[in-house]
């Protein structure tokens, strides 16, 4: 069964973590993984940096970990932006042989005094591209609060049905903290015909400088009420971790209650955090499956 059929069975909840950048990091990592593995996700995504930041075996290394010794589907992702033709093949073909079936395709983030390869100038072209390969489930990115770039709500929304069209067969969103943004977003999916599994990226906070980072990156907008727990407690890490995690569940629950596909948890390699996030919501994913089944 390839993971989009997944959805038609159940709510489902998936993880992500991102490759550290020594062996040590790494050994580190797979013992969090296995820690993760008592919480039976769906799926586990690994990163790979666009710039090269994370090198492609680093990827290919813990998904291989996550498919093969922990036996639960891994997603890799995969930029295109600084990668060419040839080197997405090669790092399919080397994904093929651990086994790995199902990515993640990225454009990446531009960066600075770096020129991008050009033969994947969007999402989209990766995609076609890796339908053509064969053998792939294709997962693609997507924006509650539209890409930093996009220049209307409308070319968000129209480049996002081409990258479908060319083969993504499930989206995961941007991290949001603000629940509305997701459900306006769905809208403009029910709108524009786009009808495809949406799991929502949920990241539990934890630190109040890197959240204002990844809102800095992503351009998201952070809550008002998210902004007063970060001014609360960014000085006492164990009622930040706390408020971090009673706010996620909530927008879980709120999520769930009303009809979500999926979640997405961005654990940033802390199992801690997403075992308490589990406690508190797995009964409502089990409740929410038992009831896919019964329909
Ligand atoms: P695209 O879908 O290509 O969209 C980028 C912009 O171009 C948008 O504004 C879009 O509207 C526009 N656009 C799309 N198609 C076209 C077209 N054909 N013509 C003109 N304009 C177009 N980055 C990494 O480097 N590594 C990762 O592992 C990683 N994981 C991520 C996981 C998730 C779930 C998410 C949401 C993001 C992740 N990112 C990662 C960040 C991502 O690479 C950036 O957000 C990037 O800026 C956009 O990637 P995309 O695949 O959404 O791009």
């Amino acid at each position: 069964m390839g993971l989009t059929e997944l959805f038609d069975k159940k709510l489902v909840f998936s993880l992500e973590v991102f490759p550290p950048h020594t062996a040590v990091g790494i050994e580190h990592l797979q013992k969090t993984l296995v820690d993760l593995e008592q919480i039976k996700p769906d799926f586990i995504s690994v990163t790979l940096g666009a710039s090269g930041i994370t090198k492609s075996e680093d990827t290919i290394k813990v998904a291989d970990f996550i498919q093969n010794d922990l036996k639960i589907p891994a997603v890799a992702h995969v930029p295109g932006l600084y990668q060419s033709k040839d080197e997405v093949r090669r790092l399919l073909d080397a994904l093929v042989a651990h086994d790995v079936k199902n990515v993640l395709v990225l454009r990446g983030d531009a960066i600075k005094d770096q020129i991008p390869i050009g033969e994947f100038k969007h999402a989209d072209d990766l995609a076609a591209f890796i339908k053509e390969y064969g053998t792939f489930d294709i997962a693609g990115a997507c924006y509650p609060q539209v890409h930093l770039e996009s220049t209307s709500t409308v070319s968000d929304i129209r480049y996002l049905k081409r990258k479908v069209a060319a083969g993504v067969s499930h989206l995961i969103t941007q991290v949001f903290f603000d629940n509305k943004h997701f459900y306006n977003f769905k809208e403009r999916l029910e709108l524009a015909d786009i009808d495809v599994p949406v799991e929502a990226g949920i990241m539990p906070c934890t630190n109040k400088k890197q959240m204002e980072r990844i809102a800095q990156i992503t351009g998201i907008k952070l809550p008002k009420k998210f902004v007063s727990i970060l001014s609360r407690y960014e000085n006492k890490p164990l009622a930040m971790r706390d408020a971090g995690i009673a706010f996620a569940v909530d927008q879980i629950v709120d999520l769930i209650s009303s009809g979500v596909d999926g979640i997405h948890l961005y654990t940033m390699n802390n199992a801690d955090n997403a075992k308490l996030i589990w406690q508190a919501t797995h009964t409502l994913f089990e409740d929410a499956t038992e009831m896919k089944t019964m329909s």
